[in-house]
């Protein structure tokens, strides 16, 4: 499984960007083949996840999902077709992160391509570093920063926004009586002599576990159809290299 382009389908993204089609090049894109085989390709690298919340959503339906460019294509728009600038995100952290800018300020610009370093962002780059080193959360509702770039993630895609409707109070204000509120919520009295927080952490643990068994069976089926797109793009590579010469078509 890659997230990297095929040849061809460079030449395809190419060819459409020269000459777009009715619509334009952006509408021709968000329903292309290769879009399709990208998000699938990130569902299962990000296991059904969004890079920015990390919820879970039992779905692997395309259009419950997004591809965010983390260095956004208004601003960035030389990093369209870069994998590392790619992120599977929930609908809703797409909408509140928008076109922001998450280039650390003293970064120097314009970029040629995407920075490596994770310090050269504002919030934790979902594929280089790992979310729960920046971020703790509640049932994925609260969310708490264990880092300014964590923080920074809360603040950029709104994340509490969830928790905050609900409660009717700013989360820094009311941890606690969040946490109460969805114990009433899930109906789970609170068993004598623990605390709200242990027995959030235990719900936590065992949430996790229907997580992963829920997981699996899609992962196993959008990894069939990846690998049945990219042995597609693979033929039209090795079809595109025998015409002109081009570079053979990268590893799985
Ligand atoms: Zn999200």
């Amino acid at each position: 499984m890659t997230l990297s382009l095929f040849p061809s389908e460079i030449k395809e993204i190419e060819q459409k960007r020269q000459a777009p089609p009715e619509g334009g090049f952006i509408k021709w894109f968000n329903k292309s083949a290769i879009k399709s085989r990208l998000k699938k390709a990130l569902m299962v690298t990000q296991e059904l996840r969004c890079a920015y919340c990390n919820s879970f959503f039992a779905t692997g339906v395309n259009m419950s999902w997004d591809i965010d460019h983390i260095l956004c294509r208004a601003k960035y728009p030389d990093l369209f077709l870069e994998p590392d600038n790619f992120v599977l995100s929930c609908k809703e952290c797409n909408g509140a992160k928008s076109d922001k800018d998450v280039l650390h300020t003293h970064h120097p610009r314009p970029l040629k391509h995407v920075p490596q370093p994770t310090d050269a962002y504002d919030i934790p780059h979902a594929r280089k570093t790992s979310w729960t080193t920046h971020v703790s959360h509640v049932a994925y509702l609260v969310y708490m920063g264990k880092s300014t770039q964590g923080w920074n993630l809360i603040d950029v895609c709104d994340l509490n926004r969830k928790a905050e409707i609900a409660a009717g109070q700013p989360v820094g204000a009311v941890k606690v009586a969040i946490e109460e509120k969805l114990f009433a919520s899930w109906d789970i009295p609170l068993p004598q002599g623990s605390t709200v927080t242990q027995e959030v952490a235990a719900y936590g643990l065992k949430r996790e576990k229907e997580i992963e068994l829920q997981a699996a069976p899609i992962i196993a089926e959008l990894n069939k159809k990846t690998a049945a797109a990219e042995a597609k793009a693979r033929r039209a590579t090795e079809k595109l290299a025998r015409e002109t010469g081009a570079q053979p078509p990268p590893p799985t």
